[in-house]
C-alpha cells in the first residue's frame, strides 16, 4: 500500500476547490453565500472591532446594497429586512419600550395597523391613530408625556393622502418624538423624508426598487449614528436575514428605479387625468394630478409621481364593482404594487377599520400603472367602465 503522504480522500474531496480564485470584476457585486465567516486567527473570533463574524450581518451583495440605498434615501445607514412590513416592525421595535406611546396616520397599511393592533399593544405600547389629513400642530397636540413616535405614511397608498412630513417632524423634534416615514409611494426617490428631518425612512424594496414583483425586502434608512446602532441592533435581536441573491436582485432592480418611475408617474397621470374627465367616476386621488387632494403638498416635497393610485366610482353594488374588476385584460387583479405591470383592486374591505374618511363617495379602486402603453390600458378600462354603468343601473 503506498504511503499516504497529505490528507486522506474523503478530506480532499471536503476541501476540493477552495483554492482562492480571486473573483473578476463583474458590473453587479459578487454574491457570496455563507453562513460561516472564516476568521484569519483566533484573536479575530471575539474581537468586537466591528468585523464581520456570521453571515447573518449580510456578505458582499447586502453591503452592496446598503451602501447603494444609503445614496438613494441621502443616508447615513441602511438596514435591510426580509420584508417590507419586517422593516416597519423591526423599526418600531428597535425604539419602543413599555410604557410608551404611538401615534399611527390612520391611511396606515393594513399589515402595519394590524402589528400595532396585535404586538404592539400587547408588549405594552399604547397606540393611538391620527387623522391623516390633520393639520401638523393638531397632530403633535395629540402628543402626550408618553408619546415616543409618530408613524407617517404619505401619501396613504389606499387612499392617498398626505402629510406634512417636515412641520410634523419638526414639531415632533422639540418634543423629543421621533419621527417614521413609510416611505414605499415615493421609493426613496420622488421623495426623500431624511431630507424633510424625518428620523427613520422605511420603504418596501418590494415594490419599485426591485420593480418586478417577484422578491421581498425592505430598508429602514437614518442618518444619527445612534439611532443607526439601535436599529442593527434590533436587526440582530430578532434574527432577522437577507439572503446575497435577493440583495442582488434589489440592487439590479434599483439600476432601472428613475427610468422606470419616470415612465409609469407619466402613464398613471395621463391615466388618472384620464378617469377623472369621465362621468363614472367622482373623484380620482392622485396627489400629482391638478387639483386632486394635497396636490399642493406634493407639489412642493415630490420631484414625481409613481403609477399607483385611487379612484372612486360612482355608488354601485358590490356585483358591479366585481364586474368591472373582471372585464379588464390588461391589468391584473392583486395585492402589491410597483412592479413593471399593472394592477387593480377595490379597497372597500380594507377601508372598514378606518376611524376616519371611510367613504369616498362611491366604490374606491385602486390602479397600478405599469410600463404598457397607456393608450391600451386606458381602453382596458373604457370597456370596464362601460360594464360597470350597465350592471350598476
Ligand atoms: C407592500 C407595502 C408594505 C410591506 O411590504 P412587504 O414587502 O410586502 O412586506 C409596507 N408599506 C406599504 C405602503 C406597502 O405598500
Amino acid at each position: 500500500m503506498p504511503k499516504t503522504t497529505g490528507p486522506r480522500e474523503d478530506t480532499r474531496l471536503i476541501r476540493a476547490g477552495q483554492s482562492a480564485t480571486p473573483a473578476a470584476k463583474t458590473v453587479g457585486p459578487a454574491v457570496q453565500k455563507g453562513s460561516t465567516v472564516l476568521l484569519p486567527d483566533a484573536a479575530s473570533l471575539y474581537d468586537d472591532g466591528g468585523r464581520l463574524t456570521y453571515g447573518r450581518q449580510g456578505l458582499s451583495a447586502q453591503f452592496a446594497l446598503r451602501e447603494a440605498l444609503a445614496e438613494l434615501e441621502h443616508a447615513k445607514a441602511v438596514s435591510l429586512y426580509p420584508s417590507g412590513i419586517a422593516a416597519l416592525t423591526g423599526a418600531l421595535l428597535a425604539v419602543l419600550k413599555a410604557g410608551d406611546t404611538v401615534l399611527v396616520t390612520d391611511a396606515i397599511y393594513k399589515p402595519t395597523r394590524r402589528f400595532c393592533d396585535h404586538v404592539l399593544k400587547r408588549f405594552g405600547v399604547g397606540v393611538r391613530y391620527f387623522d391623516p389629513r390633520q393639520t401638523p400642530e393638531a397632530l403633535v397636540g395629540e402628543a402626550s408625556e408618553a408619546t415616543r413616535l409618530i408613524l407617517m405614511e404619505s401619501p396613504g397608498s389606499l387612499s392617498f393622502e398626505m402629510q406634512d412630513v417636515g412641520r410634523v417632524a419638526e414639531l415632533a423634534r422639540a418634543r423629543r418624538i421621533l419621527t417614521v416615514a413609510d416611505n414605499t409611494w415615493g421609493a426613496g426617490y420622488l421623495h426623500r423624508p431624511l431630507d424633510h428631518g424625518v428620523d427613520i425612512s422605511v420603504q418596501a424594496l418590494t415594490k419599485y426598487v426591485a420593480g418586478h414583483s417577484d422578491v421581498f425586502m425592505g430598508s429602514a434608512a437614518v442618518n444619527d449614528p445612534k439611532l443607526a446602532r439601535l436599529l442593527d441592533d434590533g436587526v440582530h435581536n430578532l434574527g432577522w436575514a437577507v439572503a446575497g441573491d435577493e440583495a442582488y436582485q434589489v440592487l439590479r432592480g434599483l439600476r432601472t428605479l428613475p427610468t422606470r418611475l419616470a415612465r409609469q408617474g407619466d402613464s398613471g397621470l395621463a391615466v388618472a387625468a384620464w378617469l377623472r374627465d369621465r362621468p363614472e367616476v367622482i373623484e380620482v386621488f392622485h396627489p400629482g394630478l391638478p387639483g386632486a387632494p394635497d396636490h399642493a403638498l406634493w407639489k412642493r416635497d415630490y420631484t414625481g409621481a409613481c403609477g399607483l393610485f385611487a379612484f372612486s366610482l360612482k355608488p354601485g353594488p358590490e356585483v358591479a364593482v366585481n364586474a368591472f374588476l373582471d372585464a379588464l385584460r390588461l391589468f391584473g387583479l392583486g395585492f402589491s404594487w410597483g412592479g413593471f405591470e399593472s394592477l387593480a383592486i377595490a379597497c372597500d374591505p380594507q377601508l372598514k377599520v378606518r376611524g376616519f374618511h371611510p367613504d369616498y363617495g362611491g366604490p374606491l379602486i385602486r390602479l397600478h400603472i405599469g410600463l404598457e402603453d397607456p393608450a391600451d390600458l386606458i381602453d382596458d378600462l373604457a370597456r370596464g367602465l362601460d360594464i360597470y354603468t350597465a350592471k350598476a343601473g
